[in-house]
């Protein structure tokens, strides 16, 4: 049977890229195959982010990020769900890997060039991110990785050092693929610059628990197609985010009228902005309501982390010793 896992950074709150990019994909998975589903709030990654590293505040974003992906209809119960500082094996897996890699490897993965740019003085732990995120896949033995393809180059990076440490120290891990949501491989940002991402600050993101009056003001204020104008020009809606929204939240009827109806200039930016609010709403608040139900109830979610963690703990700890043996470390 297969092994999935994946992991979110509690970096901020998270958004539609998330949900539609991978949060979805963990439901369907986790209920295809269960226990062998491991999903992981993987905080150890969020501290590589010095803007995301405020000790007051990162115990509860990684604390919010289990009770998204509860709200999304993820249960904890059915698969094993836990942060990643509660299983310490990554970071010990993360540094045989480490003395595997390349140091050349790592600096041309592209999400470091793009994060690293944003820094003076860059943290070392940035360039070690894809070695981590190896580690955390490869601690399982997973093979099935549902994410968005921002993480492609990661995925080919550890199936490169399965490969190497299969060939130094004999076969042990399997190569694993990345599995893509069908139409949210790379959600665009609501600002209209590149992916929408939590690390770019709010102003990027249509965050899944964010009030929906707020979400509306930032749909109201974002770019559409700059060739149309007037309200009388045609559109494109090929070239405008709020139709890649659309495509995410409405149904097809909709997402037919408002292709047609732009092309055509029948309706405007406006109104179509508010045919896209009403499916936003549809969706999103029964989740919101949800997580209000979670949230009035912590213990619950700290219960089904430390259960979690207790799972996950049981799977790592043979694969671990496994490593260990092969690798040379004396046994006592
Ligand atoms: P950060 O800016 O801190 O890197 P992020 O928004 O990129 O945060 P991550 O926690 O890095 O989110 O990624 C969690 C999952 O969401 C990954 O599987 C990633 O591929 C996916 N993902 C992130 N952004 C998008 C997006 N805009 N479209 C589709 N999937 C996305
Ligand atoms: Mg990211």
């Amino acid at each position: 049977m297969p092994r999935v896992f994946s992991g979110i950074q509690p970096t901020g709150a998270p958004h539609i890229g998330n949900y539609f990019g991978a949060m979805q994909n963990y439901v369907t998975l986790g209920e295809q195959f269960g226990k062998n589903s491991l999903y992981c709030v993987v905080d150890l990654h969020a501290i590589t982010n010095p803007a995301a590293s405020d000790p007051r505040e990162l115990a509860g974003r990684t604390f919010d990020m289990a009770v998204a992906n509860f709200a999304a209809g993820l249960d904890p119960a059915k698969v094993v769900f836990f942060a990643q500082s509660h299983v310490p094996e990554h970071q010990e897996l993360s540094w045989v890997f480490t003395c595997l890699t390349p140091v050349g490897e790592l600096e041309r993965m592209t999400q470091y060039k793009d994060k690293a740019a944003q820094y003076e003085s860059v943290p070392s732990g940035l360039l070690m991110y894809p070695v981590l995120m190896a580690a955390d896949i490869l601690l399982y033995k997973a093979d099935t990785v549902p994410v968005g393809d921002d993480q492609t180059q990661h995925i080919e990076l550890t199936r490169e050092i399965a490969r190497k440490f299969n060939h130094h120290y004999g076969e042990t891990f399997p190569e694993p693929k990345a599995v893509y949501s069908q139409g949210a491989v790379r959600v665009p940002g609501v600002d209209g610059h590149g992916k929408m991402s939590k690390s770019k600050g709010e102003a990027s993101t249509i965050g899944i628990l964010e009030p929906l009056g707020s979400i509306w003001q930032k749909l109201r204020a974002a770019p559409t197609d700059p060739q149309r104008v007037r309200r009388t020009d045609p559109g494109n809606p090929e070239v405008c985010l709020i139709f890649d929204y659309h495509k995410l939240f409405s149904d097809l009827d909709t997402i037919q009228l408002v292709d047609v109806g732009c092309r055509t200039a029948g309706i405007g930016c406006v109104d179509c902005k508010k045919k896209l609010m009403e499916g936003v709403t549809a969706h999103l608040e029964p989740l919101q309501e949800r997580a209000e139900g979670l949230r009035a109830d912590p213990d619950y979610v700290r219960d089904a982390l430390r259960q979690g963690a207790q799972e996950a703990r049981a799977i790592a700890a043979p694969i671990m010793d496994e490593v260990r043996h092969k690798v040379g470390f004396l046994k006592l």
